[in-house]
């Protein structure tokens, strides 16, 4: 049971984290929490022109930080890491307030970030280019890497600060400052996020203004920083309708882009799968964050011989999940972001239902009133891979379908526009590595025996096809953050050319 208003507990969290911005600005920009479907607060967004002074500040910063040792520029990331550490309740409340997710997945969003500071601390130390073997004489070839400039962060609702976080924290290292464009439906996530990396600012003490900017606004605020030739990399995560708009508008000024977007993960049961793994595994990732995850289990192909003991027991979960309020109910399956998450719901549904599907669950849920939505996740039984199965529906729907041939189940796997994630259960290494290898899955996340959502920040986090390309997070993602310089030093006394061409004046 909540004890106060959730535009209190909203105003008293923001607080905690020291966000002095006002909340009830007269014709401002509706916030709108899903947990109960009110308004928690109404923000005054940012203007072009304003948009436009954040960019100049960060063009400022940037000509600054570009020189601080990246081990100095390391230690603001590892105060920012403390301060998270110490704001971990009430951002993850926040998270929980704004996108609806249950406590723990919200508190797991904030140890995300701080897992990546610790990650980015390391990395300032290690900021490593390559010594190459020379053809000539008396001669030395090296890279180096230099900070980028402005990095424009564009985020979803979905994930409300941890994506943010792993740009910020790789790009703070890699000398470039960022201005962050969250999605309108989760700003106050995102001002609690700055407040609380203003005290690790203020700790640092010699930071240039405007090292970390938030911009509050819609769709225009993220092309002010799509469009700028001051922005040298966009990093935007969202659907694939967004990324067919900012993709080219980068590409035709030659800016760099991260594109983090919509994915249509699967999974294949074999024969050999520990059955009991398999469903825990599935019902998270398919159920979690009421299927609200880029990486959300959205296709299943199951093994005939397996088929009748695995999807019994998995409608049978689905049957039990507990749906509820996220702030009070311990409930592991919260409320869909909003009307048009729910309208599209059904849509597809329907249109499983007129292929042939068998839909278990799906109908709406009576919790918090009709301004909110709260839906029993859906499986649906699919005689073939066609419709709705081919795309992404951003909402808890797992299409199930059987496979006799592990050939053909996995181009099945394979034959949708999203590369994102995927998964195969199975205790036969054969199986196992195929859909490892390069005639296997096509995504950039392939996994074993765990689910397709979840991952860690160590890996390089991305997707290929329609998911963009991207890699963000952890591995060699933060080249993406800086410039390469290859540098040839001739230490000899005479001055060969390379590929033997002689040229004598
Ligand atoms: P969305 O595309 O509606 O919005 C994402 C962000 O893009 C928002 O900040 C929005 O304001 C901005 N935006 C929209 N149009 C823009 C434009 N023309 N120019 C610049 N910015 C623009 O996505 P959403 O509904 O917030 O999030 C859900 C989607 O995001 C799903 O498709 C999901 O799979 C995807 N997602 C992908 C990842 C990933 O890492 N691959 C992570 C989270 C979410």
């Amino acid at each position: 049971m909540l004890t106060e208003p959730l535009s209190a507990l909203t105003a008293r969290t923001l607080q905690n984290c020291g966000a002095s911005a006002a909340l009830d600005v007269a014709g401002g920009m509706a916030v709108r929490s899903p947990v109960t479907g009110e308004t928690v607060a109404t923000l005054a967004p940012h203007t072009a022109a304003g948009a436009g002074a954040a960019i100049d500040t960060a063009v400022a910063a940037f000509k600054t930080w570009r020189l601080v040792p990246a081990p100095r520029r390391g230690e603001l990331v590892r105060l920012f890491g403390e301060e998270l550490r110490r704001a971990r309740q009430d951002l993850g409340r926040m998270v929980s307030i704004e996108a609806g997710k249950s406590p723990s997945e919200g508190l797991g969003e904030v140890q995300e970030m701080i897992d990546i500071c610790d990650f980015a601390v390391g990395l300032s130390r290690q900021l490593y280019g390559l010594t190459i073997a020379t053809e000539r004489p008396g001669h030395r070839m090296m890279e180096t890497w230099h900070p980028l400039g402005v990095v424009g962060i564009i985020s979803a609702f979905n994930f409300p600060c941890a994506p943010w976080c792993w740009n910020a924290a790789l790009a703070l290292v890699c000398g470039d400052p960022v201005l962050w464009k969250p999605s309108e439906k989760t700003p106050l996530t995102a001002l609690a996020v700055q407040a609380v990396f203003d005290r690790a600012v203020a700790r640092f003490g010699d930071a240039p203004e405007g090292l970390s900017q938030v911009l509050i606004g819609g769709p225009d605020l993220g092309e002010a920083l799509t469009d700028s030739t001051s922005v040298a990399l966009v990093s935007a995560t969202g659907s694939t309708r967004m990324g067919r708009i900012v993709g080219p508008k980068v590409a035709a000024r030659f800016g760099r882009c991260i594109l983090e977007l919509g994915g249509n993960n699967a999974g294949i049961v074999c024969p050999s799968a520990d059955m009991d793994m398999a469903l825990r595994a599935i019902a998270f990732g398919a159920m979690g964050t009421a299927g609200q995850r880029c990486t959300t289990m959205r296709r299943l192909f199951v093994h005939e011989s397996v088929y009748d003991r695995l999807v019994p027991a998995l409608v049978t979960a689905y049957g039990s999940v507990s749906v509820g309020n996220p702030l009070s109910s311990g409930a592991l399956v919260g409320p869909l972001i909003d009307k048009a998450a729910f309208v599209g719901m059904g849509a597809a549904l329907d249109d499983a239902k007129a292929l042939g599907g068998t839909v278990h669950g799906g109908a709406r849920q009576p919790v918090e009133g009709d301004a909110a939505y709260y839906v029993k996740p859906a499986l649906v039984e699919m005689p073939e891979q066609a419709g709705p199965v081919l795309r992404e529906t951003f909402a808890p729907i797992l299409y199930v379908m059987k496979y006799s041939d592990f050939d053909a189940v996995l181009d099945a796997h394979n034959a949708v526009g999203g590369g994102l994630s995927s998964s195969i259960f199975t205790t036969d290494l054969r199986e196992m590595e195929t859909f490892l290898s390069a005639r296997g899955s096509d995504c950039g996340i392939a996994n074993v025996n765990i689910g397709t959502s979840g991952a860690e920040i160590g890996g390089a986090f991305g997707g290929e096809k329609e998911t963009g390309g991207g890699r963000e997070s952890g591995s060699d993602a933060w080249r993406a953050y800086m410039r390469r310089a290859t540098n040839t030093i001739n230490y000899s006394r005479e001055l060969p050319l390379a590929q033997g061409v002689s040229f004598d004046i």
